[in-house]
C-alpha cells in the first residue's frame, strides 16, 4: 500500500541514495515526500496532507488526479502506450484539433514535443529557417526551460552556467515596480521598454534577427502582468524590422490566467506559440509549438528538419483530450478567472493592506505574485535566510508554497474553491505576520 509506517523515511532513503535533483547542490537536500493527490491537496505516506498552492511547478491547472483524465490514460494505455510519430494516431489528430480550435485565426497545426524547453526549441528553429536568420532575443527576467538554445534564451541565473551557444541577445522587459527606465507610471514604463527594445534592435541590426521570444506574463521571474500597451508595441517593431514574435505560454497558457491563452488578454497575435503544462497538467510529459498556415507552408515540399520519438505520445494525447474536454464542460477556465477577479485578488490586496512586508501584489486568475521586502521605501528585497524560514512555516501549516527569490507566488490549480483559498489567505495571513526581520 501507499501509506503505512516507515514508508516516508524509505522514500527519503532512497531518495538520497539514487536520486540526482535538478538546479540544486544535492549534499543538503531533503525533499518533501508526497504519495498522492486529488484536486488541490497532495499528502505523504503518514497521511500528512497540503493545501497545494504551488500547483507544483505551476502546471497541475486541472488539479491532482482529475478522474477523467486518469481514466483517459488508463483506456489509452490498455489500447496503444506507445506509438512512433510518423504514424497516424487519432488521439494525436484529437488532441491537435482541440489545441488549434483555441487558438486565433489563421493557427493551423500542432508540432508536439516532450515539454515546454523543446517547445521553445523548435519554435525558435523554425523562426530561424523561416526568417533565414539567427539571433533570438529574449529577456533576462524570463525562464525558458533547460535544453541547448532554451537555458540561452533564459536570463535568469540559469543561463550563465550554461551559455555554450551564440546568437541570443537579452533586454529588459517592463517590470514597474523595479523599473530599469526609471519610470513612474505603466504608460511610461511600456513606452521606454519598447524604446529600449527598438535600440537593441538597431544596435544589433535587424537583419540578423529572427525571433523576439517573449513569456506572454513572465512567470517564475516574478508574475509580472505586461502594461498596457507593451505587447501591441513589441508587435509592431516586430513588424516593421521583419521579426517573428515567439510567445512562450508554457507556463501562463491554458488556464492559469482565466484565460485559454494569456494574450487573448491583450492586443497582440504572436507568429509561433510554445505550450507545455496545463495543456494536461504534467500528467504525461507533452508540450508543443502552434503553428499559423502561413509558416507551416515552408515545410510542405521542404523536409522539416525536426523529430522526438515521443512526438504526440498517445499517453499525452489522450491525457490532453481529456483534460481540454474536462476543463470546458466543468467551467474550469472560468473558475480561475472568477477566483482571482472575486476571492485572490480582494483577499490579497487585504494582505498586502496588514503587512507592510507585502512590497507589490500582482496577477490575475490564478496566477500570483506576492513581492516581499524589508523596506516598503528601499524596497529592498527580503534574503533568502528570511524566505527560507518563510517556507518552513507555511509547510508547518500545511501549505505547498511556490516561492522565487524574495516572492511567494500564489499559483493553485485552476479548480481551486472558494474555500480553500480561504484557508490559504488564512496561512499566509498568520506566516506574514510573524515577526520576520528579527
Ligand atoms: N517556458 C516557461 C515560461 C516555463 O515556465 C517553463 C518551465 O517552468 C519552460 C518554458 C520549460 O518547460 P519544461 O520544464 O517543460 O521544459
Amino acid at each position: 500500500g501507499a501509506t503505512g509506517p516507515g514508508m516516508n523515511e524509505r522514500t527519503s532513503e532512497l531518495d538520497r541514495a539514487f536520486v540526482f535533483h535538478s538546479w540544486s547542490a544535492q549534499a543538503a537536500l531533503k525533499p518533501l515526500v508526497i504519495a498522492g493527490g486529488l484536486g488541490s491537496r497532495v499528502w505523504d505516506h503518514d497521511g500528512r496532507s497540503y493545501l497545494d498552492f504551488s500547483s507544483q511547478l505551476v502546471n497541475v491547472n486541472i488539479g491532482h488526479q482529475h478522474p477523467a483524465v486518469v481514466r483517459a490514460i488508463i483506456e489509452q494505455a490498455s489500447t496503444l502506450t506507445t506509438i512512433a510519430p510518423s504514424t497516424a494516431n487519432l488521439a494525436r489528430g484529437e488532441a491537435a484539433r482541440r489545441i488549434v480550435d483555441r487558438a486565433p485565426e489563421g493557427f493551423s497545426k500542432v508540432f508536439f514535443t516532450n515539454g515546454g524547453a523543446d517547445a521553445n526549441e523548435n519554435a525558435m528553429r523554425m523562426a530561424r529557417l523561416h526568417t533565414g536568420r539567427d539571433k533570438v532575443l529574449s529577456t533576462y527576467r524570463s525562464y525558458h526551460g533547460n535544453t541547448g538554445a532554451a537555458i540561452v534564451a533564459t536570463g535568469d541565473w540559469r543561463r550563465i552556467p550554461n551559455e555554450f551557444a551564440r546568437s541570443h541577445v537579452h533586454f529588459f522587459g517592463p517590470y514597474l515596480y523595479r523599473s530599469e527606465f526609471w519610470a513612474a507610471t505603466p504608460e511610461q514604463e511600456s513606452e521606454r521598454a519598447l524604446r529600449h527594445l527598438e535600440r537593441v534592435i538597431q544596435s544589433e541590426g535587424p537583419s540578423s534577427i529572427a525571433a523576439v521570444l517573449l513569456e506572454t506574463i513572465p512567470g517564475t521571474a516574478g508574475v509580472m502582468p505586461p502594461p498596457p500597451g507593451y505587447l501591441a508595441g513589441v508587435r509592431e517593431l516586430c513588424d516593421r524590422y521583419g521579426i517573428m514574435l515567439i510567445l512562450d505560454e508554457v507556463m501562463c497558457g491554458f488556464g492559469r490566467t482565466g484565460r485559454w491563452f494569456a494574450f487573448d488578454g491583450y492586443d497582440v497575435v504572436p507568429d509561433l506559440i510554445t505550450f507545455a503544462k496545463g495543456v494536461n497538467s504534467g500528467y504525461v510529459p507533452t508540450g508543443g509549438v502552434i503553428i499559423p498556415d502561413s509558416i507551416a507552408r515552408d515545410w510542405d515540399t521542404n523536409v522539416f528538419p525536426g523529430g522526438l520519438t515521443y512526438s504526440g505520445h498517445p499517453l499525452a494525447m489522450a491525457s490532453i483530450v481529456a483534460a481540454l474536454d474536462a476543463m470546458e464542460d466543468e467551467g474550469i477556465v472560468e473558475n480561475a478567472a472568477r477566483i482571482g477577479r472575486d476571492v485572490l485578488a480582494p483577499g490579497l490586496a487585504e494582505l498586502q493592506a496588514k503587512h507592510p512586508v507585502i512590497g507589490e501584489v500582482r496577477g490575475e486568475g490564478v496566477f500570483w505574485a506576492l513581492e516581499l521586502v524589508a523596506d516598503r521605501e528601499t524596497r529592498e528585497p527580503l534574503n533568502g535566510a528570511v524566505m527560507g524560514r518563510i517556507k518552513a512555516e507555511l509547510l508547518g501549516r500545511g501549505l505547498l508554497p511556490f516561492l522565487a527569490d524574495n516572492r511567494i507566488h500564489v499559483v493553485p490549480p485552476c479548480v481551486v474553491t472558494d474555500d480553500e483559498v480561504a484557508e490559504a489567505l488564512a496561512v499566509y495571513d498568520e506566516v506574514l505576520g510573524l515577526d520576520l526581520l528579527n
